[in-house]
This record gives structure tokens, sequence and C-alpha cells, in this order.
């Protein structure tokens, strides 16, 4: 009889809420489709598009898109199928079996995939308070051998953010690999973008997942220096990126005016969640404390978050309970309201 090895044995399929017909809250997305304007693009696009043939393996257009909207160079780019895929890759390319990889821990749930199917070994760091400690990461990473480092810059699911100077001092301190995943930097100002190449041991990640509304269509980048963006591209599949994503990506990040008025609706939902959260704070003190994040979601530190988080399915809201957090996007106006509401009659009633 077949069976099946132990690391994969030990896997379950990542499970989002079931949040079907509910007010959805749970997977960080923008509330946001892709303006009007875009999809005419897109649709003449479509009409051009080669069906027959394989996409190009460099993505040079769309790397070259995405170079100029965040002020980088094109030669520190490579595109990826969402920056899940980066993750794997990196994993899979980078370490070798045995070898130490460490997570700061609570973050997103994929990296400690990637090592355990790259048969690396686990150093998590737990974060004092939720926010990093730099000189207790610097000092763990090199005692346990860390060959790599990977963490999220604001953190999912924090949402809190290392300020540039620290993040720095990070890179420079350990000897390894940092994977800095800046997926949510655009609702932040703290990027290392354009200094990619001042370290030898930095790759940042990027994704048109969360800010710029195109999660669908799985689009991720890695910026890093010469040495180590090549390493990705030698270690990726060649067709990694179908041609209908690359040209509507490129679509999307040549209209960079788009992109920022969609961002300021975002991060009016930001403030509109946050500040209602504030008065709830208020007026159940010491049920909950709202993390200063910048993201587009808000973390709640909780007792009760998985409790809280079972009670807002029940009545249409799909928020997320992880790492010990309730977890929520902003959403459309409607959509907090929603929440607030819901979220506010179940601290009233489990006072
Ligand atoms: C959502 C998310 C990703 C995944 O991005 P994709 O490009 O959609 O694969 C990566 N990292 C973090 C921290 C995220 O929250």
């Amino acid at each position: 009889m077949y069976e099946i090895n132990e690391k994969l044995r030990a896997l379950t399929a990542y499970v989002p809420v079931d949040a079907a017909g509910c007010v959805r809250l749970d997977a960080n997305e923008s509330f946001l489709s892709l303006p009007k304007e875009i999809i005419d693009e897109a649709k003449l696009a479509m009409e051009d598009l080669d069906f027959n043939r394989y996409p190009d393996p460099a993505a040079a257009k769309l790397c070259r898109a995405f170079a100029a909207c965040y002020n980088v160079d094109p030669g520190h780019v490579a595109a990826a199928n969402g920056s899940d895929e980066l993750i794997s890759i990196i994993f899979s390319g980078f370490l070798m079996r045995g070898e130490a990889f460490a997570t700061l821990e609570p973050d997103f749930s994929m990296y400690a995939q990637g090592g355990h199917l790259a048969e690396a070994r686990h150093t998590a760091v737990t974060k004092p308070g939720w926010a990093i400690d730099v000189d207790q990461v610097i000092e763990t990473c090199n005692r346990e051998n860390v060959r790599l480092l990977i963490f999220s810059n604001p953190c999912n699911p924090t949402s809190l953010v290392l300020r540039k100077e620290q993040v720095r001092r990070l890179v420079r301190g350990v000897k390894g690999l940092v994977v800095l995943d800046e997926a949510y930097m655009d609702f932040s100002g703290e990027s290392l973008l354009g200094e990619e190449a001042d370290f030898d041991n930095l790759i940042i990640l990027r994704t048109c997942s969360k800010a710029m509304g195109m999660a669908a269509l799985r689009l991720g980048f890695a910026v890093a220096g010469p040495k180590l963006i090549n390493a990705i591209r030698a270690a990726k599949s060649p067709y990694n990126v179908n041609s209908l994503s690359q040209a509507l990506g490129t679509a999307v990040l040549r209209r960079p005016e788009l992109l920022r008025e969609a961002l300021e609706q975002i991060l009016i939902s930001r403030k509109a969640l946050l500040s209602g959260l504030a008065e709830t704070g208020a007026k159940y003190p010491g049920r909950f404390i709202l993390l200063p994040g910048e993201t587009n979601f808000a973390a709640l530190d909780m007792e009760d978050a998985g409790e809280i988080q079972k009670k807002l399915l029940e009545r249409g809201v799909a928020v997320r309970y992880t790492g010990g957090l309730l977890r929520v996007t902003c959403g459309a106006p409607e959509e907090n309201r929603a929440f607030l509401t819901k979220f506010g009659e179940i601290l009233e009633e489990t006072e």
C-alpha cells in the first residue's frame, strides 16, 4: 500500500473562513474591485493575447511597470504567482535540509509551511507584547545559526510596523538571509524598497492582493540585489505568471493615480473602523486592546477573541481569529458599520 510521507501527513490544507453570504472582513482583501477604466483596458488586452503561446517567463513588462510604480531598478524585480509562490520558491531554494529558519510569532502561517516542506528546522521567536524586539531577534538568529529569517512588516496579524531604521539594524545584524514581507507596506511608510541592493542578504516581497485589489490575479514580486534576484529567477518555474495576469497587472501598475485613489478610500475606511472601535472600547473598558496598526485591518487583543469570532460569523460577519488576535479587515462603509453593530451587541450580551 502506498504511504504518504511523514512531512505531508503533518500538513492540512489552508481553510479560509466559510463566509458565503457574509460581510467579508476576514481575508484582508481590498473592498474595492478594479476601476472600470482598467477593466475596459483589460478587455482590449485580452483580444490581443496569444492564448496558444506560453507567457513571457521574465514577465518583463509587468516587472518594469512594478519597478516604475515603486521607483526601483527593474533589474532587481522578479514576478510570481502571488507572494505565496515566492515564499515557497525561497524556502525550497535558499534552505538545505536541516538548516534553521526563524519566524517571529505570531506571523503569517505560510512561512512555517514553507519551512516544513523544505525539511528545515524552525526557530519560532515569540514577540514580547506583540512587537519585534530587534536585539532579541539578532541574538536568537545568530545563536541558532539561522540561515533564513522571514517576517511581515507591517505584521499580519498584529498590524504593527517596525520603523525603517530598526529593520535596517535587523538586516545588518543577522548573518543569514532576511526575507522582508511588505505585503501591507502600501498602508504604511516604512518600506525598504530602493535599498535592496545595499544589503547582500535582503529579499523584499510585495503583493498586488491587498492595497491594489487584485487578489484574484495572484501577483507577487520579489525585490533584491542582482545576485539574489537571479537566484530566484533560476529557482522559479519558467511560466509561473499567466499571460492574463501579466497583462492586467501591467495595465493596473501603469496607472498609479488610480491606485492612489483606491488607497485613499481604504485609508478612509481604516479611520472609520478604528474610530468606531475606539468608541466601542471606551464603552466596554477592559474587553479588548486595539493595537496601533498601519495596515488595512484592525488587530484586537482580547481574551475571548476565538468565541467572539464565532459569534460574529453566526450573525453574518466574517473576521479572522489568528495568532491569538481578532483580525478585522477594513471594509466598505456599510460593512464596517455592520461589524461595529454586531460586535457592540455581542460585547453587551457577554458582559
Ligand atoms: C496576504 C499575504 C500574503 C499573500 O500574498 P499573495 O500575493 O496573495 O500570495 C503574503 N504575506 C502576508 C503577510 C500576507 O498577509
